[in-house]
């Protein structure tokens, strides 16, 4: 979302309560370009320095998480062909969640590259909209983006295959309705890695929690959301913005040798259960107004 008008609409209690993003994304983080590289197996990275997309490559073509803003296209098409993959061989795009900053890119990528459309069942009416279905950010135009039409729709645990690659598709709703944690396992040095990609547990500024008509069941979906994160088995810890996972941290230790950087199971616990504290508080705070 536009983080500079967030910011200044809702200004410190909203950054204490949704410190994550606020602190994640000072929004030139969102299309300053970096470098792409392998994390693990079959999967790269082919973001900005905080918006995350993902590429998975296999023998029948390349899978794509996240297109992220309109602007970021070219940024993670450069990304792609300095990897030596060819553009175009995208079969398959995915979404962490139907806000912006993850799918803006999406209609323009689809056109590029005729790649099919999966998305998660309760963000479908939103990214088919352009965002008006968003239950918080629909009325605000400076959040609409050009609609997509979605080829398959995703339920909790449907998995997602291509050339040998399987993706699981986890609901971890509340951010928005159809917040989806995707996870997969990579081979590396003969042992198989857990990959977990958070699609977000984050309370944004402005969120109700209490007394929400648009989404009345908001609060036990956070808490579904995190239940379901607690349970996951994870070494490789990743996210929709690099902030949840300390990208620039890791990457620059993976660039001076160390190649484990990214296996980070206790990073990914205390990153849960942090951001299931603020949740909590959040709503403990909203429950006491009433
Ligand atoms: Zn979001």
């Amino acid at each position: 979302m536009n983080l500079r008008k967030l910011a200044a609409t809702f200004g410190l209690l909203a950054s204490l309560a949704c410190a994550a993003r606020l602190a994640a994304a000072p929004s030139r983080d969102w299309t300053r370009p970096f470098p792409p590289f392998r994390i693990a197996g079959n999967l790269y990275y082919v973001g900005s320095a905080d918006l995350a997309s993902y590429l998975i490559v296999t023998p029948k073509g390349l899978i794509l998480i996240n297109s992220s803003l309109e602007t970021s296209v070219p940024l993670i098409r450069r990304s792609v062909e300095e990897l030596g993959f060819k553009f175009g061989d995208i079969k398959i795009l995915l979404i962490s969640h139907a806000h912006d900053d993850h799918c803006a890119g999406s209609a323009q990528i689809i056109k590029l590259t005729g790649a099919k459309y999966f998305v998660m069942d309760a963000d479908v009416p939103v990214v088919e909209s352009g965002g008006r279905a968003d239950f918080h950010y629909g009325s605000d135009p400076s959040n609409r983006y050009p609609p997509a039409h979605v080829d398959r729709v995703l339920h909790d645990g449907d998995t997602v295959q291509l050339g040998g690659a399987v993706l699981t598709a986890h609901l971890t709703p509340g951010h928005t309705k159809g917040t989806t944690t995707w996870t997969m396992d990579e081979k590396e040095d003969g042992r198989t890695l857990h990959v977990v990609i958070v699609g977000s547990p984050n309370v944004n500024p402005g969120y109700k929690l209490v007394g929400n008509t648009a989404y009345p069941q908001i609060a036990a979906d956070y808490k579904r959301g995190f239940a379901v994160l607690q349970s996951l088995p994870c070494d490789i810890f990743l996210g929709a913005h690099g902030a949840y996972f300390g990208l620039k941290d890791k990457y620059a230790r993976w660039k001076n040798g160390e190649k484990n950087a990214f296996i980070d199971p206790a990073g990914y616990k205390a990153y849960i259960a942090d951001r299931e504290q603020a949740f909590e508080a959040e709503l403990q705070r909203q429950s006491s107004r009433k």
